[in-house]
């Protein structure tokens, strides 16, 4: 029978090498999931992302159920939660990247240092509580932290973060790695000055409009980003 899904599966399997490639992983920590109309495709358990196969990626319902030889990730409630709670998402990235790994285990999140923390959807980046790896309360306190956002950090674990195809995750997890590192580092010098409510606000308003290339902006929709005026318009 052939494989179900076999472009999904060769697509988590491309991000998961990417995040190796991007430096954003720690050896076979990490997973990575994408939605089917049954449930979800996600990693197996501690399978080395240079060698895993196709046929190793596991499906699963939305039930705690799942299919074939392989074990799922551990962390499979988190995934399957995710997509319970969240219509939005369709992948979703978990990773142990050392910057956000390293602010997780103070239990500290992100402020609005950076004008791109509106990447998790709204002025600040939460640190969940802390409960144990592969449990259903790291669960209950991740889905808590991404209340109203598309990541969030894990205490004294690591981050993850959801998004409406596995490229969107993963460069939300790559975002918030570089967050977390110009956080780290900003911390080192002083006290980073954090952007108001407001500002953030319109932030998150003007991101609508930002890098739509295919789409002039009129500039009617409120802090639409303003494009210079087109020389050879007809
Ligand atoms: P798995 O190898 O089971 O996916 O676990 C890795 C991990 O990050 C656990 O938190
Ligand atoms: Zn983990």
């Amino acid at each position: 029978m052939a494989l179900a899904y076999l472009e999904l599966r060769e697509g988590i399997i491309h991000t998961c090498l990417e995040m190796n490639r991007l430096g954003i992983n720690q050896g076979t920590s990490g997973n990575v999931s994408a939605r089917t109309p049954e449930g979800f495709l996600i990693t197996p358990s501690g399978v080395p992302y240079d060698r895993m196969q196709p046929e190793q990626i596991v499906a699963m319902d939305l039930d705690g159920g799942y299919w074939g030889e392989s074990l799922p990730s551990s962390e499979w409630r988190m995934h399957q939660d995710i997509y319970r709670e969240r219509a939005e998402a369709q992948a979703v990235v978990h990773t142990h990247s050392t910057y956000a790994t390293a602010l997780s285990c103070l239990r500290q999140g992100i402020p609005a240092f950076h004008y791109m923390v509106s990447v998790a959807g709204g002025a600040d980046l939460r640190c969940s509580s802390y409960a144990t790896f592969a449990t259903a309360e790291l669960s209950d306190a991740m889905l808590a932290a991404l209340h109203q956002r598309s990541a969030c950090l894990l205490a004294n674990h690591g981050m993850i973060c959801f998004g409406e195809n596995l490229a969107k995750a993963l460069w939300r997890a790559g975002e918030v790695e570089a967050l977390a590192k110009q956080y780290f580092i900003a911390r080192q010098l002083g006290e980073p000055v954090i952007l108001d409510d407001a500002e953030m606000q319109r932030v998150l308003r003007r991101f609508k409009t930002y890098g739509q290339q295919a789409k002039a902006t009129t500039g009617a929709e409120a802090d639409a980003i303003e494009a210079p005026v087109r020389r050879d318009a007809a």
